[in-house]
């Protein structure tokens, strides 16, 4: 029996309520697979920051550090002082963000499944804002060593991939000249290195329709932190929202996996949140533990809860955001029990 050991940060908002989600299927593995997941929880977010003072206190980030992985639910306006400062701090510098249409939920098109591979640690996200009289300058970083490890990522990921092994970047440089000019120059370099991935580029406001006008062409999309983090919730919506969207954040030893919505304060604490966007997550999660451990129990594992993800859809036990009537825990319910089976 091989335990992992695993941080949980149960959020803010509806966090709670599809983490429950999570550990019950995490805990339901254990009968078929051999698993066993020693869940920590993990103080961190808004609730945290009104009980303790701060949304991420030491000692949280150190249960984090000593944890074989870290499952995160969303938090709510501490977020930056959340994931912003945990990506920076652990070096998380890929977030991973895939779109796979499901077997059993319409999406915008057929045979959509692509995967955005955002920067994860500079652009506008390091929080450097500075106030002077009549307004506020943001700065905006892209260094030639974080966008030449981010598209080497994207490269290797598409010769893993089985669809078109395309590499797209996506950026601004024709105003943005000097930024994300380095930036699109670090992908041609890297581009340049792999010779059998296609490589194309594309402008981030023609991006932006076309993963709604041809959303299924798309195979691996590299860019920016901050175009990456507005353009996965729009490829989210092409597959079926954000209440089914997965995401990972990947450093070279360590990773955090959380589902790419927020909180949602307007549905938390009313059982309608969506708890597959978080399940999904979790598969994410075992199939890096699988992959860094070398442990096929974990991949065999994965495999087991998309498969139970898929029957329960198909038994038509959806939430409201998806059609149907069932509640975040019957959908949690439902599909712990397939894994069991
Ligand atoms: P953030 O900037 O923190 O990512 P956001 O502004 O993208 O947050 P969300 O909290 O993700 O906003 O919510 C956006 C919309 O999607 C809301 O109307 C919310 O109800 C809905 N939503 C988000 N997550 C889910 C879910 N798991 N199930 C159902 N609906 C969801």
């Amino acid at each position: 029996m091989t335990t992992y050991t695993i941080a949980l940060l149960e959020g803010d908002g509806i966090g709670p309520e599809v983490s429950a989600a999570s550990v019950q299927v995490l805990r339901a593995l254990k009968g078929r697979f051999d698993l066993t997941f020693d869940i920590r929880k993990t103080p961190a977010g808004d609730r945290c920051r009104a009980e303790r003072g701060e949304a991420l206190p030491d000692s949280s980030v150190s249960a984090i550090k000593d944890s074989d992985a870290c499952l995160k639910a969303p938090v709510g306006d501490t977020a930056a002082d959340v994931i912003v400062r945990l990506r920076q701090l652990l070096n998380l510098y890929a977030n991973i963000r895939p779109s796979r249409a499901l077997q059993h939920v319409p999406s915008l098109k057929p045979g959509i499944d692509f995967v955005i591979v955002r920067e994860n640690t500079e652009c506008l996200y390091k929080g450097m804002e500075f106030e002077f009289e009549g307004g506020v300058i943001a700065l905006r970083t892209i260094t030639r060593s974080a966008s030449t490890r981010i598209a080497e990522y994207a490269f290797q990921l598409a010769e893993q991939r089985l669809k078109t092994r395309e590499v797209l970047a996506v950026h601004k440089s024709n105003v943005l000249r000097k930024s994300d000019g380095l930036f699109a120059e670090c992908c041609r370099e890297v581009s340049a290195k792999h010779p059998g991935i296609a490589f194309s580029e594309m402008l981030v406001d023609s991006a932006a329709m076309n993963l709604i006008r041809i959303p299924e062409r798309f195979d691996v999309i590299v860019t920016t932190n901050m175009y990456g983090d507005i353009l996965s919730d729009e490829a989210a919506q092409t597959v079926g929202g954000l209440g089914l969207a997965p995401s990972a954040n990947i450093g070279e030893t360590f990773a955090i996996f959380e589902p790419v919505h927020g909180a949602a304060p307007d549905i938390a604490g009313r059982g309608l949140a969506n708890p597959v966007a978080i399940i999904l997550t979790t598969c994410m999660m075992l199939e890096w533990l699988s992959k860094t451990r070398d442990d096929r129990n974990c991949a065999e594992a994965a495999e087991a809860v998309r498969t139970a993800v898929n029957g329960v859809l198909e038994s038509g036990i959806k939430t409201v955001d998806l059609g149907g009537n069932a509640s975040t825990a019957e959908v949690g319910d439902a599909v712990a029990k397939r894994v069991s089976r």
